[in-house]
């Protein structure tokens, strides 16, 4: 078992850097350790059929005492699918907020024994030698968060998935004035979420889809059926709103769906005061231009709702004449070919499909570069270490924060496995830890490659 007391804080990435997906940072100061997240790869990441892929933590293994815990950014997959095969090896307390709480019960099943707390934002916790805080940001799902992490030697700001939107739909803007009196901290490290960094301008608000959505579900003359992501709300908070509005009932498809709106209505995060949801069944007995469908599979996963829809197979739905399709996503990167078949699918079924390119029925939940020079210029960080995305990603960030006020030495383009260490007076390139993918069978079990 390796001891330390190293007094230099160690930034370690485990995952997301140098890639998309599978996001895992660890945070060491004199033998203590936090962990940033513990995500699963995209599909395109994962090359064995049948399983999934989590980071290799094996730096971790001999230091299993120094852990002291999880902090979970949000409820993606990206972010909390690795948590049960993580939880196995290193039983520690995880911390997030509370729908983000939910979103790992689900993933964690029938695991009881795990210590799962539930931060309230803006509220400072220790952890050894660490002090915490997690601060709401806007994303494509509700109650996601950055994390600030005060060490004896310097602070780090992890940005967690994020972009400015100054009218979310649900939950409220980022507090821009919290993350501008962060650069009275010296000696400021900020990790941020570079996936977007090539996309000019910012990305567009959730609200910017109202009057498209709106025309569509109030236009059509017969049933209008919408496939997205059942962790995106947000986007059903505004199909419910806009249906209710305009007298059309909404129903369900597909379990995750369902199992997201229930608790999502049961905690508050999504409304329904006129009572516009309601079971498919029952929509079965309202004429067509009452009925409004939601569905999962909004990337064409063969086994989802939409995917089964639109080779026909589906055993409660089928495409009906006049039916309208809205597939309200873009595909994730290894989904493309899945996601254009569905369309194609559904066109043959003979629905009139809706899709991105062709309409604005989808934004996503990343930062573009004007956010990401946004979060550089309140944060004012004199350290900077762009995160979450593949090497052409992190490059662009790293250009972005040069050109806004970071001293080129202060920023560390690494990737998986490659470290920083903070003195206090100066950070230089640490020595490279072992990282990797670890395949998972449905069993829960590594398979060894
Ligand atoms: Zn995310």
């Amino acid at each position: 078992m390796i001891t330390s007391n190293n007094k230099n804080l160690k930034i370690i990435p485990l995952g997301g850097l140098g890639e998309i997906g599978k996001n895992m940072m660890a945070i060491e100061y004199d033998g203590q350790i936090l962990i940033i997240d513990a995500g699963i790869a995209f599909p395109s990441e994962i090359k064995p059929v049948s399983s999934f892929g989590v980071s290799d933590t094996s730096y971790l293994n001999d230091r299993k005492n120094m852990i002291l815990g999880v902090l979970i950014t949000h409820g993606h997959d990206d972010h909390i699918g690795g948590l049960p095969h993580f939880l196995n090896e290193y039983n520690v307390p995880v911390y997030s907020s509370r729908l983000t709480r939910e979103f790992i019960k689900f993933k964690l099943g029938n695991k009881n024994k795990v210590d799962l707390r539930t931060i309230n934002f803006y509220e400072s916790y220790s952890l050894g030698c660490f002090e915490f805080e997690f601060f709401p940001v806007c994303h494509s799902i509700p109650d996601a968060a950055g994390i600030t992490i005060k060490s004896p030697v310097g602070s780090l700001v992890h940005t967690g998935d994020f972009k400015f939107d100054d009218n979310p739909t649900l939950g409220n803007p980022v507090d821009l004035e919290y993350l501008s009196n962060l650069s009275s901290n010296t000696n400021l490290i900020l990790c941020s979420d570079s996936t977007y960094a090539e996309k000019a301008g910012f990305t567009d608000s959730e609200a910017t889809l109202e009057e498209e959505l709106n025309k569509i579900i109030s236009q059509s003359e017969g049933r209008v059926l919408i496939a997205t992501f059942s962790s995106l709300l947000s986007r059903i908070q505004q199909i419910i709103t806009i249906s209710s509005a305009i007298g059309r009932k909404v129903s369900v498809v597909g379990r995750s769906m369902n199992r997201n709106l229930k608790v999502a209505l049961d905690l508050g995060y999504v409304t329904d005061p006129q009572s516009t949801v309601i079971p498919l069944r029952d929509s079965k007995k309202l004429p067509n231009h009452k009925v409004l469908l939601i569905t999962t599979g909004a990337q064409g996963e063969t086994n989802s709702a939409m995917g089964l829809i639109s080779r026909g197979e589906h055993s409660d739905v089928s495409i009906k004449n006049g039916d309208t399709i809205v597939i309200s996503s873009s595909p994730i990167p290894g989904n493309e070919i899945k996601y254009s078949h569905m369309i194609n699918n559904l066109f043959r079924q003979g629905g009139q499909v809706i899709y991105q390119t062709i309409s604005l029925v989808h934004v996503h939940g990343h930062g573009s570069r004007e956010d990401l020079k946004r979060m550089i210029e309140l944060v004012k960080p004199r350290y900077f270490i762009p995160i979450h995305g593949e090497t052409r990603h992190l490059v662009a960030h790293a250009d972005i924060a040069e050109k806004n006020g970071v001293n080129r030495k202060n920023i560390f383009m690494i990737e998986d496995g490659e470290t920083v260490e903070f003195t206090g007076s100066e950070a230089i390139l640490g020595s490279k830890v072992h990282s990797g993918t670890i395949y998972i069978n449905s069993s829960g079990t590594p398979k060894p490659q």
